[in-house]
């Protein structure tokens, strides 16, 4: 597939901000409701917004077409579509087309993506088989789109979360596994592997060996710091080593289902820098960070001290990583204080640093 040409960037840019301006109104529908009459809230143009550092343009993917979507090739008979901010991907075989998740926000133009290719190629344009990455509903929203002739292929975890959510734009997958599962279609080979909870505690390696693509959702994206709490990942320590397990396997794509461009190993390494960074500056911030002045001041109001304690170490260690970063990772100033949070959590109560047994 071509890189973008100006035009189309402009294209793109003038989407973009039309879902950006198009979202404050959604925002002031959902608030509207609450707040009371529109003449007793500040208009749009009067609140503060805080500023915050360029996007670098190594985090930016290719420009979107006009119905908002960019389809490129990985490799071969693999195909990956975005919309700028979540991902799904494809395979087209003799026996149907395989399709790796189904955002809610790519939606119909996951089907249209696939007409496209199927047609320039003459190949089928039917999706056979759906691969569940994990259960979030931000990923897998737009599943009951292809109907009930489809195999759906999920965790065994993806089914009783699916199951106890009960989403109908979500069915349970048919066919489920628990450590390996390779699903063979049309002479291709995609390896499903569970490797312990992450992000969630059923989300799933995809490897396609004959592609030399890695899809891991939601754990390194591409050119981006993680949003908050690490991706609002559920296993901290779980999520800190889901890179190494995926540098393990042999590719040299990277769909992470986030954001606009597909990602490398050398991307891979850096989110894991980027952690691991954070987790040193912790533990210096632990034993740097003097507690006492915090449990002085607020006497018998104990959340006061440990929340002002605890956002007093979190800072201590994210400052030095939000200049580190800042440039080199898009929003690096935007959710690293956030995740740092999470981290010093996750030393604190699932390593046992800085635990006193009271003498
Ligand atoms: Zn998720």
């Amino acid at each position: 597939m071509s890189e973008s040409t100006p035009s189309t960037s402009r294209r793109s840019f003038l989407t973009r901000t039309a879902a950006v301006v198009a979202a404050p109104s959604i925002a002031t529908l959902a608030v509207g409701a609450l707040a009371g009459p529109a003449s007793a809230r500040p208009a749009y143009a009067e609140i503060t917004l805080p500023d915050y550092a360029p996007v670098p343009a190594s985090a930016l993917g290719p420009a979107l077409n006009e119905q908002g979507y960019y389809i490129g090739q990985v490799e071969r008979n693999l195909y990956w579509v975005t919309d700028g901010t979540y991902q799904a991907a494809f395979l087209t075989t003799s026996d149907g087309v395989v399709l790796f998740d189904a955002p809610p926000t790519i939606g119909h133009n996951l089907q249209r993506a696939i007409d496209q290719i199927a047609a320039a190629n003459g190949v089928s344009n039917k999706v056979t088989h759906l691969v569940y990455s994990h259960h979030h509903a931000d990923h897998l929203g737009a599943s009951s789109l292809f109907g009930r002739n489809v195999v759906r292929f999920g965790h065994a975890e993806t089914k009783r979360l699916l199951l106890r959510d009960n989403d109908p734009t979500r069915p349970a997958p048919d066919v489920t596994f628990k450590d390996r599962y390779t699903l063979r279609v049309g002479g291709q080979r995609i390896n499903l592997a569970w490797h312990g909870t992450n992000h969630t505690p059923d989300n799933v390696y995809i490897h396609l060996p004959d592609h030399d693509t890695l899809m891991l959702v939601d754990v390194a994206i591409p050119g981006w710091v993680p949003i908050y709490n690490l991706n609002l990942s559920e296993d901290i320590p779980g999520f800190m080593a889901a890179p190494a397990t995926a540098l393990s396997y042999p590719w040299k794509h990277y769909i992470a289902g986030h954001l606009g461009r597909l990602g490398t190993r050398d991307d891979v390494v850096l989110h894991q820098r980027y952690i691991t960074d954070i987790a040193t500056n912790v533990r210096t911030a632990l034993a740097t960070v003097d507690p006492t002045p915090y449990f002085v001041k607020y006497g018998p109001n104990t959340w006061a001290a440990v929340k002002t304690y605890l956002d007093a170490v979190t800072d201590y260690a994210a400052a030095p990583v939000i200049a580190k970063y800042t440039g080199v990772l898009a929003a690096a100033d935007v959710f690293t204080t956030s995740s740092t949070l999470v981290i010093l959590e996750s030393i604190r109560l699932d390593l046992g640093v800085g635990s006193q047994v009271h003498p």
